[in-house]
């Protein structure tokens, strides 16, 4: 596809924003119709599921039409993203392949196909626009470095390279770079916006002073958010999404909430089996619209929002949506007094052969309990590796008890949280 064409869907997503809702609506169904067509006449996983429910494609008019459609949840993806959800005729080695690590801990592949990876793309790129960034603004990410090779088809015009940082690194080691770098657009984990803000305000570091700063994949609560503006003296937006469907909701210079990228995804919220009302928070259950390779209808997510019915006084027809506040209680400190974000425990953990699902709760401040569901690869070494590796993070300071369980509890917003500290908050 290359360059040309993922400039052209950038400008029309451009465009789209500013539709009328009722406009919206109709894009949005238009594409949900041939997508569900699509899964149904060419993936073995969604002409079964269809079948199995007793309802045909041409069942499924609008967004409203999706309840009749059975749930995916994360465990099929897990098991078949490679396989049967895989449209007929995609070459998985033309294809980009992701794994996410997610909040709940649970490893999956996500396949895109060059098209469906420029939509995204382009989709991710336009809230990072609307939120200030400019072609040749300086962009520093915080992130995953597992995640940091995916291709960028924007540095073909020469623009918009931004520069990853590991949120692995040291924050001294970052708060270096950055000041060489000095960053117009600083965005990335909330987590790490945070400890390098509270760095930077107790070392009194001067000169890295970005205009806009951008925090995603991890939940930001009020005092976060206040705590970071008042270090970089600006006024943050957060955005939201996943790996899975990347950018699918964010937040405008208003501030009334999250606009959902209704022309990329079908975003609906359940609560006990109905659609939740405006303002009752509910199960996040997503249907993408643009990914033909993989794709992915009634996608529970394991994420909580809150739909809301009003309008955005910014004018843009993309509907809104709010979310629950506040994952603080998720970070974690140790005994010789370092913080560590919640972000942390997916990136250890996920470099261990035979974990599956896990939680890690922190009992004392120097004791964490580790829940691990086994997967294949489990072996009587992988108890100790997992004490080893979290270890050589959190320090020797820290006792780690590993139990293995069958089943990860859910907590009662209904979402598995991988990290939860009971010794108060670290943060
Ligand atoms: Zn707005």
């Amino acid at each position: 596809m290359g360059a040309v064409n993922a400039f052209r869907l950038l400008m029309e997503a451009r465009r789209n924003q500013w539709l009328k809702p009722a406009e919206l609506e109709e894009l949005q169904a238009k594409r949900l119709r041939a997508m569900i067509q699509h899964a149904y006449d060419n993936t073995e996983f969604y002409h079964r599921k269809f079948k199995d429910a007793g309802i045909r494609p041409e069942d499924i008019k609008t967004a409203d039409d999706l309840k009749k459609v059975p749930f995916t949840t994360k465990s099929e993806v897990r098991e078949h993203s490679t396989g049967s959800m895989l449209a007929r005729g995609v070459d998985l080695r033309k294809c980009i392949v992701t794994e996410t690590s997610g909040s709940t801990g649970i490893p999956t592949k996500v396949v895109y196909d060059s098209n469906a990876n420029d939509f995204s793309k382009a989709i991710n790129l336009r809230s990072h626009f609307e939120s200030g960034l400019t072609p040749w603004s300086r962009w520093a990410i915080f992130g995953d470095p597992h995640h940091f090779q995916k291709p960028t088809w924007f540095q073909k015009f020469g623009l918009l390279s931004p520069t990853w940082i590991s949120a692995f690194d040291p924050v001294e080691k970052q708060i270096e770079f950055l000041r060489k770098f000095k960053p117009d657009v600083l965005s990335g984990y909330t987590s790490s916006l945070y400890l390098l803000s509270s760095a930077i305000k107790e070392k009194g570091v001067e000169g890295i002073a970005p205009k806009v700063v951008i925090s995603t994949s991890e939940l930001l609560d009020p005092s976060t958010r206040e705590y970071i503006n008042s270090v970089f003296d600006v006024e943050m937006v957060d955005h939201f999404g996943c790996v899975e469907l990347n950018r699918t909701a964010w937040e405008c210079s208003e501030h009334t909430g999250y606009h959902i990228d209704v022309d990329a995804v079908a975003m609906e919220f359940i609560s006990d089996g109905e659609a939740a009302a405006p303002g009752e928070r509910g199960e996040i259950v997503y249907t993408g619209l643009y990914n033909y390779a993989m794709p992915l209808i009634r996608y529970k997510i394991e994420d909580v929002g809150v739909p809301s019915d009003e309008a955005c006084p910014c004018g843009r027809g993309l509907p809104l949506m709010k979310l629950i506040e506040g994952r603080s209680d998720s970070f974690m400190q140790t005994p010789d007094g370092r913080t560590f974000s919640p972000i942390i425990w997916t990136l250890i953990m996920r470099q261990i052969p035979g974990v599956g699902h896990f939680k890690a709760i922190q009992e004392r401040k120097d004791l964490i309990r580790i829940l691990v569901v086994r997967d294949q690869a489990f072996t009587e070494a992988t108890t100790g590796r997992i004490v080893h590796d979290v270890q050589e993070v959190m320090g020797e300071g820290m006792h780690v008890d590993v139990d293995v369980v069958e089943e990860i509890p859910k907590d009662k917003s209904g979402k598995v949280r991988c990290a939860v500290s009971k010794v108060g908050k670290a943060i």
